[in-house]
């Protein structure tokens, strides 16, 4: 069968992991995309502040907010978003002492780190930040600012589901974290280890499409059994039923309105795909480094990576659809 492979930058997955190390020892938490731990939640109805650094760039700001908007249709915490005053120095005014997360755009990464959901509010003076590497394709980006935000909800990440089999012993969890360049234990752990079910998760089904899932490199296997996972860059339909779950809205939504929601969502994500393509120089490349030799062909757009495929028919058919080369 024909797959293509949507794939966050390699970089992404490095720079992620750092600071739920962090969160993750000082919590002593344990939490999954799509496993939930009831202790990193924000209190229903909350609403979070997303505080940009003052030397944001605007079009960063409106690409954040846009993305943000994609989780926050689905749940009911109300998402507002300031820049830090130029104007003023020091403190930050007690209105961002809680709830507030910190976002910093970092022209010199492509990958993005985050705390876990209430995680935020651990300090009153002094903010963890939420970085966002802005050295990446637009549609990459987008795909690191949902995951980053992912989160910001809590949620950890979907590889790490209690149904996956990607390693059987401490010894082969090692040598994947080694794949992804991690030699730390505690970061190995914090990042790939399995989650258990117990009282204090809420997991839902795994889903290998989940935007908190990493992409599988070569050899890696994350994905139980599928050399690379299919590196969403969109919130999939179960990422979205289990948020909804997760923070219901006052008169929840059915599964149906979610949905539906999410038809009209796939519909829209393919008008922005092809718009942010238009114009861009599109080329096949043949190389295992990136994806792996399972799917040596990758489409390079203006220079970034944006996919890998398995046979060069489907990298040409995706060239042909979204690049309009013959
Ligand atoms: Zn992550």
């Amino acid at each position: 069968m024909n797959k293509m492979f949507l794939f966050l930058p390699l970089f992404f997955f490095l720079s992620c992991q750092q600071q739920q190390e962090n969160q993750q020892v000082s919590n002593q938490t344990k939490v999954s995309s799509q496993v939930l731990t009831k202790e990193n939640k924000w209190k229903n109805e909350s609403t979070i502040k997303f505080l940009f650094l003052e030397e944001s760039k605007i079009e960063h700001i409106d690409i954040f907010i846009s993305q943000a908007r994609k989780w926050e249709k689905y749940i009911n915490l109300n998402f507002e978003f300031h820049k830090i005053d130029k104007t003023r120095t020091g403190l930050l005014t007690p209105k961002f002492w809680r709830k507030t997360i910190l976002v910093k755009f970092d022209p010199s990464s492509s990958g993005g780190s985050s705390k876990l959901g209430n995680g935020y509010d651990d300090s009153l003076f002094i903010k963890s930040f939420m970085t966002i590497g802005t050295d990446n394709h637009i549609q990459s980006l987008k795909g690191v600012i949902l995951h980053e935000i992912g989160h910001a909800l809590g949620l950890k990440h979907e590889h790490q589901h209690p149904d996956t089999n990607y390693y059987e012993d401490e010894e082969q969890l090692k040598l994947i974290c080694a794949l992804y360049n991690i030699k730390e234990k505690e970061e190995c752990s914090v990042n790939f280890k399995r989650e258990e079910r117990n009282d204090q998760n809420e997991v839902s089904q795994y889903d290998r499409f989940s935007i908190m899932h990493y992409n599988s490199i070569d050899g890696a296997k994350l994905n139980n059994g599928y050399a690379l996972t299919s590196g969403s860059l969109n919130l999939s339909l179960s990422d979205k039923i289990f948020i909804a779950k997760i923070y219901p809205k006052k008169e929840p939504l059915t599964l149906e309105q979610i949905e539906r929601m999410h038809e009209i969502d796939v519909e829209q994500e393919k008008i922005e795909f092809r718009e942010s393509l238009k114009n861009e120089i599109c080329e096949i490349t043949e190389s295992s480094e990136l994806c792996g030799s399972s799917a040596p062909y990758t489409i390079v757009i203006n220079g970034f990576a944006v996919g890998c495929f398995e046979d060069i028919n489907t990298a040409y058919q995706f060239e042909h659809n979204f690049c309009g080369v013959d």
